[in-house]
């Protein structure tokens, strides 16, 4: 197939692109690299041995969009492209609903006016909210989300709906991701936060890497068995590999569905701190500290609908997440 991957020089993005052209799909990536380096596609080329076609332009430029379709066919889209740092999306929602939502309504009508109707979209477990209980299946309600980030995804998942229902040409795969972690076992490419993580992983990965001094645990009177917060942390490279069967299961099947992506099997943050002080071989020092606001205790997937349905399960145990992430995290450290 010939895939347009927005966001493609992202972290998701670039893992997905590798998996798309390793199972010899041709890929054109759209990217405005406001959250990425140029030298992803160098890097994508040296793992592949080819590198993607890419287009620096932006989601919101409608113009841009009608000329990406213009010159090319495309069969599919994976739309990776988006904002999604939870505490900016509190200090500059509209800046998130620009590029999100408005972002993908463009994306769609573009989409629309060249005839092709197939998208994944990249949605997240925030979705769900504050779980009424864990494991979270796909028909657990959504919505009670609590910050503009979660609710536009939510949004866009409604207007995908909207969108499957009004025209049944399109074929419409919403991921809802649990904890993406992890790289590339070659170490080429994998998440580069700018500034001060937000996500634990890199933020513990930069802890053992000696870039910072400690990590800051967000809490440890959650009901969870030691206290800390619990989540469904899911190797990159695992989570690609669903993209390409919900793809596979679009071609088949039309129309709008929805799959959990996660292990389906959660983690305490102090026992992440620990695999990753194994992996790693360094120690990662913490203190406690207040719970951060909006932080639920426990979230992690049912994800038997992706398993019965796309013959996915996620492969790699946390070892091999820590692992990858720590080789990943050395080696941009060491050049
Ligand atoms: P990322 O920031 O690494 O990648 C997103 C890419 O989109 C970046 O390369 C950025 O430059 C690009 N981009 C942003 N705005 C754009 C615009 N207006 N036009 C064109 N390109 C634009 O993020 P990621 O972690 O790879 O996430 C990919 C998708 O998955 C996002 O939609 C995100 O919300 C979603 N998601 C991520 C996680 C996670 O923990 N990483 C969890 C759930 C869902
Ligand atoms: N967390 C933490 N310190 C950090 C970052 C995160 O203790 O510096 C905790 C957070 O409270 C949550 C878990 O780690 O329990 C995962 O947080 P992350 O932001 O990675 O994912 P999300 O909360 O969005 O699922």
């Amino acid at each position: 197939m010939r895939v347009l991957v927005t966001g493609g020089s992202g972290y998701i993005g670039s893992h997905a692109v590798v998996a798309l052209m390793e199972a010899g799909h041709q890929v054109v990536v759209l990217d405005n690299l406001e959250n990425s380096a140029g030298t992803v596609v160098s890097r994508i080329e040296r793992i592949t041995g080819q590198a993607p076609d890419f287009i620096e332009g932006d989601l919101r430029d409608a113009d841009a969009l009608e000329k990406v379709f213009a010159n090319a066919s495309f069969d599919a889209v994976m739309h990776f492209a988006g904002l999604k740092a939870v505490g900016e999306s509190v200090s500059r929602p509209l800046a998130y609903y620009e590029t999100n939502v408005g972002g993908t309504v463009r994306l769609c009508q573009a989409m629309e006016r060249a005839g092709v109707r197939r998208l994944i979209f990249s949605s997240s477990a925030t979705v769900y909210g504050d779980p009424a209980r864990v494991p979270i299946d796909e028909d657990a309600a959504t919505g009670g989300v609590t910050n503009p980030y979660g609710r536009s995804k939510h949004m866009v998942e409604q207007i995908l709906f909207d969108l499957g229902r009004a025209d049944p040409r399109w074929s419409i795969g919403i991921l809802r991701y649990f904890n993406p972690v992890g790289a590339h076992e070659s170490a080429l490419i994998g998440e580069s936060p700018r500034g001060i993580p937000n996500n634990l992983v890199p933020y513990i990965a930069q802890v053992a890497n000696g870039e910072r001094e400690q990590l800051n645990v967000f809490g440890d009177d959650y009901p969870t068995w030691d206290g800390t917060g619990v989540r469904d942390y899911i190797h990159v490279v695992d989570l690609v590999a669903g993209h390409l069967r919900a793809l596979e299961f679009l071609e088949a099947q039309p129309g709008s569905h929805v799959w959990n992506l996660g292990r389906g099997e959660g983690y305490s943050v102090l026992e992440m701190v620990r695999a990753f002080e194994e992996a790693s071989g360094r120690p990662v020092p913490y203190r406690v500290t207040d719970r951060r606001p909006g932080d639920i205790a426990e979230c992690w997937a049912d994800p038997s609908k992706a398993e019965r349905e796309l013959g996915w399960r996620a492969e790699r145990d946390l070892a091999t997440m820590m692992r990858d992430t720590w080789r990943w995290q050395h080696n941009q450290r060491i050049g």
